[in-house]
């Protein structure tokens, strides 16, 4: 028998949003009939443009793409008003917490992060050997933060925000107050994966990646999965100072985003439309899932994303819900391997929340 790396013994496998192929396969719904929230992906779809590109640039697959990424680094240091040599490009940025995680943990090491944040931190924390340290509350609170801080010495600092799979956000000047308390020695990842949305809601919660590259031990992550359409692209982005990206980039493999997704994204950070009408969508629909909380009695959390958190009470049991709601065709996000007797729906468009209010107040009553 093979013996495994002994860190793998307390990691779980990320649990990914169910696909549409599985409810077709398992309950014989027809695909267009099938409600995907589940994945916090854009509604609208991929903006045309960026699939022209993709297309046009098919007849390329043959060639490796440009390993520095020049065009997609220029694109996105015009747009944050940053050099070059700040950026480094991720498969998502997944991969760039990956890189992190591998560049600064080993098994004597330990991280920080909320209470209920992005289950990546801790599975490539945990790949490493490292601790996995979390707060009380999923909120990032500054208390608790400090506390934990000179209790563990964490090297790794995770800052989710707006956070996932909550929906909340953290303002620019509690970040920073975190941020200023810490030794240049803890490396502070600040995720700014729904960022576009929290920036449109309330500029008091946007962060840009330039407030923090004065600081030599902060990393702030986007990526083009959200609200730029492009989850299936897998394209995203650490931005830092370039001492941290030259290290970082020591663990970067050749060619790690393929030619189709450096063409598209390149064309998408071009594109501020697209984004600008995503928002302008979700702006309009999250408004109907807030009343519909506010009309059946339900709470939820205040959503700085393009999902929102509802959470039950002891009569309805997030499990069942979702069960019963997948074999309608409609996909949520079950929470309760969170924790939390919760469920994350992404922000549809008005045909799909049409969808899926009518199916949800038929399960929940
Ligand atoms: C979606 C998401 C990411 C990264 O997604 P990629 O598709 O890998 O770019 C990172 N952090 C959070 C909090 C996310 O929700």
């Amino acid at each position: 028998m093979i013996r495994f790396n002994k860190t793998l013994q307390n990691i779980k496998t990320y649990e990914a949003g169910k696909p549409i192929e599985l409810v077709v396969r398992e309950f014989g719904i027809a695909p267009e009939n099938v409600v995907k929230l589940a994945s916090n992906e854009n509604p609208i779809g991929t903006s045309p443009a960026v699939v022209k590109v993709i297309k046009a640039n098919a007849i390329k697959a043959h060639l490796y793409p440009d390993d520095s990424m020049f065009e997609l680094k220029e694109a996105l240091s015009t747009k944050f008003d940053v050099e070059d040599n700040n950026i480094i490009i991720g498969a998502g940025s997944d991969q760039v917490l990956e890189f992190i995680a591998r560049a600064v943990l080993d098994e004597k090491s330990s991280v920080l992060m909320s209470a209920v944040t992005f289950a990546m931190y801790e599975i490539y924390a945990k790949q490493m050997g490292a601790k996995v340290i979390h707060t009380a509350s999923f909120q990032h609170k500054y208390d608790e933060f400090m506390e934990a801080y000179h209790m563990h010495k964490p090297k790794i600092i995770y800052i989710c925000t707006p956070n996932n799979p909550t929906g909340d956000a953290t303002s620019k000047e509690e970040v920073l107050k975190i941020i200023n308390a810490v030794s240049s020695k803890t490396l502070v990842v600040v995720d700014g994966a729904y960022m576009e949305y929290a920036a449109a809601k309330d500029a008091e919660y946007a962060i840009e990646p330039n407030d923090l590259l004065k600081y030599e031990n902060v990393i702030y992550l986007g990526t083009f999965s959200k609200a730029y359409g492009l989850g299936g692209m897998r394209v995203g982005y650490g931005i830092a100072q370039a001492g941290l990206i030259k290290e970082l980039s020591k663990m970067r493999p050749p060619f790690n985003i393929s030619t189709l997704s450096l063409a598209a994204a390149i064309a998408a950070s071009k594109e501020v439309g697209f984004v600008e009408e995503s928002i302008i969508l979700h702006e309009e629909q999250i408004k109907r899932y807030e009343a519909f909380a506010d009309e059946n009695g339900l709470a939820y959390i205040e959503s700085y994303t393009n999902f929102i958190t509802y959470l039950f009470d002891e009569k309805l049991d997030a499990t069942e819900v979702s069960n019963v709601l997948l074999q309608r065709g409609v996909i949520i996000r079950n929470l309760t391997s969170y924790g939390m007797n919760a469920v994350r729906i992404t922000i549809g468009t008005k045909k799909q929340n049409d969808t899926f209010f009518k199916h949800f107040k038929e399960v929940i009553y």
